[in-house]
């Protein structure tokens, strides 16, 4: 059962990673990354979603486009080979090693299933976004508003989904937090989330006030600025860079 997950983690990590290849090569060029269909760069000509397949296609084309032969970059193939290691990586620390030493007992098995997979969930999410920007600084200098603000707007829905000490209930926390410290003894790891907590609340205090005052002065037009080029993503007219012949998926 265990192997049958991590196939499926790992499949998953290989269809995010082709998306993320798209999201790389035109974000940077400002292009709609839903319009269009991935093309080859040199023919112009679509590519079939059997030509599409993450990771299998590269190697049953040998990495060139069906129809000229254009060669593909191997970075294609290694950015879906790292996305699926990675979400294999996480998913097995998170949710094999119950790394935050979420209590099964005190929260019941549907809480603690939960829990770990929405605590999965949103770490692969933010991860995708950190190896997108990573790729695009690295090719252009550049990391798209749409990642950033993408990144804001999870990291926002994430914290108040999951509200400290989610997925305890209020009343349990003091009683988690044992649990943890008592964990402390067997595994030293466990008791960093308590100790971060406190730190993290504290900071969160000393910058709130710190945080209003540039709030106020400049969040309302960087919002409305960042919104609208985020919202580019998805209403763009995606011609561009194939022309150009720099962006071929
Ligand atoms: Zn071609």
């Amino acid at each position: 059962m265990l192997l049958v997950w991590m196939i499926l983690v790992f499949v998953l990590g290989a269809c995010v990673g082709s998306f993320l290849n798209v999201c790389i090569y035109r974000l940077p060029f400002d292009k709609s990354v839903l319009w269009p269909g991935s093309r080859c760069s040199h023919c112009l000509k679509s590519i079939k979603w059997y030509d599409n397949i993450p990771l299998v296609s590269y190697w049953l084309l040998g990495g060139r486009c069906r129809f000229c032969r254009t060669r593909f970059s191997i970075r294609y193939f290694f950015i879906e080979l790292s996305t699926a290691l990675i979400f294999v990586g996480l998913f097995y620390v998170e949710v094999i090693a119950n790394v935050y030493g979420l209590d099964e007992a005190l929260l019941g098995t549907n809480r603690f299933n939960v829990g770990r997979g929405a605590i999965f969930t949103f770490h692969a999410l933010l991860v995708s976004l950190l190896l997108a920007a990573s790729v695009c600084d690295y090719d252009h200098h550049i990391i798209p508003l749409q990642i950033t603000v993408s990144g804001t707007i999870f990291g926002l829905i994430g914290a108040l989904l999951f509200p400290w000490p989610w997925p305890y209930l209020p009343a349990e926390a003091e009683m988690a937090a044992g649990a943890m410290v008592v964990s402390k003894a067997a595994a030293s790891n466990r008791a960093v989330p308590v100790a971060c907590v406190g730190t993290i609340a504290r900071m969160a205090g000393a910058g709130r006030k710190l945080a209003d005052g540039i709030g106020d002065r400049f969040g309302g037009n960087a919002c409305r600025r960042h919104f609208l080029a985020w919202c580019s993503v998805l209403f763009r007219v995606g011609n561009g860079s194939e022309i150009h012949g720099s962006a071929s998926r």
